[in-house]
């Protein structure tokens, strides 16, 4: 199989050929040439398989240039109950991905039990183990350089701590992540994990990687990769979890169900279009977002208008304060028929600064198909939703997944057996479910005092030269 760029200008490549890159040089994302389909035989055969054969599975239909037995072994190394069944105390614990069932046909699917108690662990800790494997095929080494304001950047750490090979310089604005979020990544003392302080915020940090990755002789010279939500090892491991959040709210292949997801760049989403266009029964994807509602706006109005810096609100669901959605494209590739002119076209008004409209256009007609629904949550409904599933469940649910539970069931299709996916814990939100509940969020057991372990991190102006030297510094030669 091969993946070709949604801008229709770069040659094809294999799996292992894009894992370690970013973009495509023509400056688009790369997708399968076509989606890998999955029969009702192997739906039948997947149904009973453990979290770990089930991505084996899933991911030998887009990695078959890695051969078989060595894919096994990454998935049954990444996928174990040491790394994924830690964090929740009262959660079904022999399980990865476990579905908490609220009542008949609302279902919670726990992503959030890994290491840093977001979703984003479930897809980072098989990239971890992919990429020290293509590293070692290659006798090759890697500089991944990021920008976090904090879920991102700590699920890249614990994922490439003490890996062969791999070494990470994690940008972070100087005391602008919470307490909790600080600890948890610089706290930790592996020699491979730099984290580097930035005096700013946030963009002047994201700045800085840019123009790091935009000098093409340096990039090239240190071998500087990232990790960030466009990667497709990312998005491919996550459309397991689609899988078994379906086998698992289901008794057969013949029912259909509805995912609700908590939305900000649309790469988790994504991963649901893609394990829906591969066959499986969904027929409703609802997106939602929280104030920051550009993604919501497309779906209801066909317009697509990325805003600024300016513009986006800060919010209590922060993972989700996002203005410009940078795994999009890969749907509106599908949308327009995967015409890279028309791609392109539209992509041209976007990074002009601004906006393209499908409204009267065949794709807008063709946008039902895809089976997706909208809406936004707000800070009071974030309350009311974290405040009820509480009162009636006795599940204490997380800011992010909140949005997702409001807007899933204000947009299901009665019916419909709704998997809202959860995609961080409610420890690392402390301040909302006090607001919310007026108690403390349980915590796991190891993260316990975790703000008074001993911390490492270098400060430094958002200066690139300091940046370029301090890597050069730290890569041996
Ligand atoms: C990253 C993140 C999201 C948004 O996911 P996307 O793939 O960017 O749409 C939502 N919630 C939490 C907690 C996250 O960390």
């Amino acid at each position: 199989m091969k993946y070709l760029s949604t801008r229709g200008l770069a040659t094809p490549k294999s799996f292992t050929e894009i894992l370690l890159g970013g973009l495509a040089p023509d400056g688009g994302l790369y997708l399968p040439e076509e989606y890998p389909q999955v029969t009702r035989k192997e739906l039948d055969d997947w149904r009973t398989l453990s979290y770990a054969d089930l991505a084996f599975a899933v991911m030998s239909k887009f990695a078959p240039d890695i051969p078989a037995a060595d894919l096994k072994a990454i998935t049954d190394k990444t996928y174990t109950a040491e790394v994924y069944c830690n964090a929740r105390t009262d959660s079904d614990t022999r399980q990865i991905a476990p579905l908490r069932t609220l009542e008949p046909g609302l279902h919670i699917l726990e992503l959030s039990n890994g290491p840093t108690l977001a979703f984003k662990d479930m897809a980072m800790q098989l990239l971890g183990n992919l990429f020290e494997y293509a590293l070692d095929q290659q006798h090759d080494a890697l500089n991944i350089l990021g920008a976090t304001s904090g879920d991102t950047g700590s699920a890249a750490e614990y994922a490439m701590r003490g890996k062969r090979g791999i070494r990470v310089f994690m940008l972070s604005p100087r005391g602008k992540m919470s307490a909790f979020q600080t600890a948890q990544m610089y706290s930790l003392q592996d020699p491979n994990i730099f984290n580097i302080a930035v005096r700013g915020v946030f963009d002047d940090a994201q700045d800085l990687v840019k123009a790091v990755s935009n000098d093409l002789a340096y990039k090239a010279q240190y071998k500087i990769g990232t990790v960030n939500s466009i990667n497709w090892g990312r998005i491919s491991a996550q459309v397991v979890y689609y899988f078994k959040g379906y086998f698992a709210a289901t008794q057969s292949n013949d029912e259909q169900v509805a995912f609700s997801v908590p939305s900000g760049n649309f790469g988790n989403i994504c991963a649901g279009h893609i394990a829906r266009r591969m066959g499986l029964p969904i027929a409703q994807l609802i997106l939602a977002t929280n104030e920051n509602d550009v993604l919501d706006e497309f779906f209801r109005t066909g317009v697509y208008r990325p805003r600024g810096t300016a513009q986006t609100f800060q919010t209590s669901s922060p993972s989700m304060d996002i203005s410009k959605a940078s795994n999009f494209e890969r749907f509106i590739f599908d949308l327009v028929g995967r015409d890279s002119v028309k791609l392109r076209a539209f992509w041209g008004q976007v990074e002009a600064g601004g906006a393209f409209d499908i409204k009267g256009t065949p794709y807008w007609d063709a946008l039902p198909g895809f089976g997706f629904v909208s809406g936004k949550s707000t800070h009071a409904d974030r309350l009311a939703t974290i405040r009820s599933t509480w009162e009636k469940y006795g599940m204490m649910i997380d800011t992010h997944t909140a949005d997702g539970l409001k807007v899933g069931i204000e947009q299901r299709r009665p019916g419909l057996p709704l998997i809202c996916l959860e995609t961080a814990l409610p420890a690392k939100f402390e301040e909302t479910i006090r607001e919310a509940l007026g108690r403390e969020p349980e915590r796991p057991a190891g993260m316990l005092g975790i703000e008074n372990m001993p911390q490492q991190c270098v400060v430094m102006d958002a200066n690139v030269e300091a940046l370029k030297a301090y890597i050069v510094a730290n890569t041996p030669r």
